[in-house]
């Protein structure tokens, strides 16, 4: 009994979010058949790795996915969580892209010069592969987590959703990038007792000479830099984000400040021993670097002001509201009253399905502008694959729209291949 023909697709895209059906929308106007899948219900990170105040960092005039460009009152607010879900919905129905929610893709493997594609539904093969799936997957909870107290409950921050989820009593908060200092912000806000242990993550300001940061920075060039200019090169891509928020109209985020209003800061949470936390002794550092890195944005600012005589209010230095006395570098939790711990110290990535000679030893994918050595595979949607915002929502569409030009050259150059390989397409000399 002959066996039933797989299904063969020209492109699949991995992963639903805005940068797999970003994937779709160039495909879609193209005519090049494809097939999109995603594990969840597309858009899942927004709609559950969020937590219920979140609203964006990026200013809402930074939504710029292909063809829908945000369009609504206010492009310098920053748009709440279901805000930002509206946003993505209405983005996935004017694509309508051919997505298989719920399937996941377990195996991509090069075969024939193409891909075997193993997927919960069955098994196809594509020309091309884009694997969409993120950059955030596995949540980072360190070893020492084992050892606490099996009292204090403890979650990562991709399942933080509001202070009430967690126990009466002090909450440690490690980490302070993005997540970490505005989840710290959300607890301190609602009047909850925060221990925070401060990384290395730099600070920028929200407002400055008159504008939303992101603005000057746009007007200077930097959402455009590629990867390749920027001074660290591909090095950019290990770097923490900087921590500002976009809540109630945008703000800073001062950690001096809320020490002032009783939030306890300490430095890198190092070690555990029996019921005593260690801390290293870098909390002055932590916060002079990060002030550090948000006086020489402004002073970029300044420059870019000045030297294109441009009117705006005049700046300042930041200066420092807080200072620690001293450096305090052990906390008993039975002492302190800690109940519940969040873990906000980032994700690492998980191909493991992806069976193909493209990784560094940290399970890195190495690429050219999302463009692999495997001919016809490519990733989309890391941050700085290319630029600052290819890994979100002010980014992504240029990037799409180059994988999509790659796709139809890669399927050119196949055709073309295929017909000088073929004896029926050589000139007949009868
Ligand atoms: C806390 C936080 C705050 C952020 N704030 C902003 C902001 O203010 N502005 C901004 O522009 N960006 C922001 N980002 C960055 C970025 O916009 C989001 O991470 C966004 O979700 C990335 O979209 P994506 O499509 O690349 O990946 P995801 O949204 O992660 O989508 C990937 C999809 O792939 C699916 N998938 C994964 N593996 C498989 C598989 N094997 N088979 C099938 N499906 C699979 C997943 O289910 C998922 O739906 C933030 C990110 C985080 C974590």
């Amino acid at each position: 009994m002959s066996k039933p023909a797989i299904q063969h697709h020209s492109v699949v895209v991995v992963g639903g979010g805005q940068a797999g059906i970003s994937d779709s929308h160039y495909p879609q106007h193209l005519g090049i058949d494809h097939v999109g899948y995603d594990k969840h219900q597309s858009m899942h990170a927004w709609r559950s790795q969020r937590w219920d105040n979140f609203c964006l960092v990026t200013p809402n005039w930074q939504c710029a996915l292909p063809g829908h460009q945000y369009q609504g009152p206010q492009p310098n607010g920053f748009m709440k969580k279901d805000e930002i879900i509206n946003y993505l919905e209405a983005f996935k129905e004017q694509v309508n892209p051919p997505l298989q929610e719920g399937v996941a893709v377990e195996l991509v493997q090069p075969v024939n010069g193409g891909f075997k594609v193993k997927t919960s539904l069955g098994e196809c093969f594509a020309e091309q592969v884009v694997v969409a799936s993120g950059g955030y997957h596995q949540p980072i909870i360190p070893r020492l987590a084992e050892r606490l107290p099996a009292s204090i409950q403890q979650i990562h921050s991709a399942d933080y959703k509001n202070p009430q989820q967690l126990p009466p009593g002090k909450v440690l908060v490690v980490g302070s990038g993005q997540s970490g200092a505005q989840i710290a912000e959300d607890l301190h806000l609602a009047g909850r007792q925060v221990v925070l242990a401060v990384g290395d993550a730099p600070r920028c300001a929200r407002f400055y000479r008159g504008r939303d940061v992101v603005d000057w920075l746009a007007d200077m060039g930097y959402y455009d830099m590629p990867v390749s200019e920027h001074p660290l090169r591909e090095g950019v891509r290990d770097n923490t984000n900087h921590y500002v928020t976009g809540r109630d109209g945008g703000r800073d985020i001062d950690l001096r400040k809320f020490a002032l209003e009783g939030m306890e800061l300490y430095g890198l949470l190092e070690g555990l021993e029996g019921d005593v936390l260690k801390f290293s002794g870098n909390l002055t550092e932590a916060l002079d670097s990060a002030d550090q890195v948000y006086n020489r944005i402004n002073a970029a600012i300044d420059k870019h002001i000045s030297d294109n005589s441009m009117e705006a209010p005049p700046g300042a230095v930041y200066e420092p509201v807080w200072a620690p006395a001293q450096e305090r570098v052990t906390l008993s939790l039975a002492e302190s009253g800690i109940t519940s711990v969040i873990w906000c110290i980032g994700f690492s990535p998980d191909f493991r399905w992806l069976n193909a000679p493209v990784f560094t030893g940290r399970g890195h994918p190495v690429h050219e502008r999302g463009v692999t050595s495997v001919p016809g595979l490519y990733f989309i949607g890391l941050p700085w694959l290319y630029t600052w915002g290819s890994g979100r929502l002010g980014g992504v569409a240029r990037d799409a729209q180059f994988i999509a030009d790659r796709i139809a050259h890669h399927r050119e150059h196949c055709a073309e291949a295929s017909l000088t390989a073929s004896p029926a397409a050589e000139p007949s000399i009868a």
